[in-house]
């Protein structure tokens, strides 16, 4: 036993992630608690997954197949009032994006019916009962971390009339809020959870799955441990927050007797959850983002759900070398959102095209170039990977060039690009020199006129002359028309969950207009645009228009306050 979780330590393609939860792991094989790895990953399907959920996710499949175990996806839907069936879907195709496949994929409410049997149980051990409390009262009654809680006056009903108030309950017989079950544990407990946590309540709204066969709901810190328990979960992994709850997780679990005949019963282990500057990181206020028509769907590329960042262009590999590097421990982290971009442009440096496109185009004409004649230039794919070949790049008369790659006359000594007088190499092509420019009817810059030289092809060893920079172009009689989207961060400033709704950066998504060189343009394929950055293409392409999106630009504007 021992060898073999060494060798799974040691295994590269199991993945670097070490961490406190892996130790647990390690311990709990060798001293025979369990003999492999069981994880399960729960989200509630009442929203997109977004970026931090990445951490849960990547964090329960890597664990689990580090030691050749095992990851179930399960739907926490145990709430009928906010899931959907579009979120399920919306869900699974995330989690396969970033290549994980649950070995299976289970529903929190396909045991109802097992969960409902325990707590009857539990009835039946005079360890929980039917309150008749409102909800605002059971607060009242709880206590403070201070004083004691106070007893519910229907906490001594007896047994047999606590299972017929349940059956009540479950048949329908009673309103929303009227009666609950609760636990039978202690009202002095220091821990406030365990002071008669709910439960049971009762919810009338039909249910995604279950239809209108339930009306009664168990709560989330009673259906989760057994819903572990029933799946043989071994280690059932969750954020931060349900730190105080783990004494009621294993309450169930051993009240319940559920894993009575079971070799294990599962543990929780908690993990600081993931949060990025700047960025919005609950499912309620994504929701609202999408519901008020701030945004154009959880799939808008600004926003930092999965669905957003693989429309965004963004890799799978990227995410997750991320949330690797972001590490795990106990305590909640704040990363700064730049550190993603780092990771994306290092995924995509050598694996993407360096094709040449015009955001802001300017037409140049070539006086000494032929008419009507086009030239077709070998050019590198990618000049720091030469597996990635080469590409040819038409060549004529009439181009686009970068409008901020012209000026009438060099502003300074770093400016590398064209001005009239000035020389300067078109990137895989020949140097040119702007003579002259035409102006439009409003007085703006239309044409800029220039002359090529025939010896300075690029590859053919010129070398009398240096041109004052290389700059990029677009062929005019092969040019494919495009708009760009250029995104900043969504939110202006901190993000304040009362009034982020009013903060939204209104130069958030910009729109600019040009010419990318003639290609094939697949949904999500993935290009530098060679001085600009990464874009990857939109769903929204068509023939006659393409649409790319700036996945992350090459250099950060963003400057961190270290
Ligand atoms: P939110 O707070 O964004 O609404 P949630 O915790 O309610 O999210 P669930 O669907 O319950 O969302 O989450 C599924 C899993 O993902 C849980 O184990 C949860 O702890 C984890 N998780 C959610 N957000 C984060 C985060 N920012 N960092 C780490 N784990 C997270
Ligand atoms: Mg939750």
């Amino acid at each position: 036993m021992n060898e073999n979780i060494n060798n799974n330590l040691n295994n590269e393609a199991s993945n670097e992630i070490t961490n406190f939860i892996k130790t647990e792991m390690i311990n709990d094989l060798e001293s025979g608690k369990v003999k492999e790895i069981i994880t399960r990953f729960p989200p509630e399907p009442n929203a997109y997954l977004h970026i931090g959920h990445a951490r849960a996710l990547i964090t329960n499949f890597e664990l689990a197949k580090s030691f050749d175990g095992y990851t179930n996806l399960r739907f926490d839907d145990t709430n009928p009032a906010k899931e959907d069936e579009e979120f399920v879907e919306g869900i699974k195709k995330d989690i396969e994006w970033l290549g994980y496949h649950p070995k299976n994929v289970f529903y929190g409410s396909d045991y109802f019916e097992a969960t409902y049997e325990l707590a009857i149980k539990l009835i039946k051990k005079g360890l929980a009962y039917v309150c008749d409390l409102s909800q605002s009262d059971i607060s009242k009654y709880r206590g403070s971390l201070t004083e004691p809680g106070i007893e519910s006056p229907y906490r001594n009903r007896s047994i047999e009339e606590n299972l017929e108030l349940f059956e009540n309950m479950k048949n329908g017989m009673y309103k929303e809020g009227e009666k609950v079950l609760r636990a039978k544990i202690d009202m002095a407990h220091p821990n406030i959870n365990m002071r008669d946590p709910v439960l049971y309540r009762i919810i009338n709204i039909k249910h995604h799955r279950q239809g209108n066969k339930w009306c009664i709901y168990p709560m989330y810190d009673f259906a989760h441990p057994l819903q572990d328990a029933f799946e043989g979960i071994t280690h059932s992994l969750c954020s931060l927050e349900y730190d105080n709850h783990r004494i009621l997780y294993d309450w169930v679990v051993r009240k319940t007797g559920v894993c009575d005949n079971k070799p294990y019963a599962p543990r929780q282990i908690e993990f600081g959850r993931l949060n990025i500057t700047n960025t919005i990181m609950s499912k309620r206020y994504l929701k609202a983002l999408v519901e008020s028509g701030k945004v154009i769907g959880y799939d808008d590329p600004r926003m930092p759900t999965l669905a957003g960042l693989r429309r965004r262009g963004v890799t799978p590999s990227a995410i997750k070398a991320f949330i690797l590097s972001t590490g795990l421990s106990r305590i909640n982290s704040t990363v700064e959102g730049d550190m993603l971009d780092h990771f994306i442009r290092e995924d995509l440096k050598l694996k993407t095209n360096r094709i040449m496109a015009v955001t802001n185009p300017l037409k140049v004409v070539i006086t000494n170039y032929e008419d009507g004649k086009v030239e077709y230039l070998n050019v590198a794919n990618n000049q720091e990977n030469e597996e990635l070949g080469k590409r040819v790049v038409p060549f004529s008369k009439n181009l686009y060039i970068e409008r901020e790659d012209f000026a009438l006359e060099k502003p300074d000594k770093h400016f590398k690009r064209l001005a009239l007088g000035l020389e300067v190499r078109l990137f895989g092509a020949y140097f040119i020199k702007a003579n002259d420019v035409i102006y439009d009817k409003d007085g703006n810059i239309d044409t800029i006129l220039c002359t090529y030289d025939v010896k300075t092809l690029s590859g053919s060893g010129f070398n009398e002359r240096k041109p004052n920079g290389t700059i990029g172009f677009v062929e005019a009689s092969h040019a494919r028309r495009v708009v760009f989207n250029q995104f900043e961060p969504l939110i202006e400033g901190e993000v304040n969950s009362e009034t982020f709704l009013e903060s939204i950066n209104k130069n958030s998504w910009k729109k600019l207009e040009g010419y990318v060189e003639d290609g094939k343009y697949n949904e999500l394929d993935r290009f530098q645009f060679i001085r600009d950055g990464y874009y990857a293409v939109d769903k929204d392409s068509n023939d006659d228009l393409l649409v790319f999106n700036r996945i992350v630009s090459l250099k950060s504007s963003f400057k961190a306050n270290k």
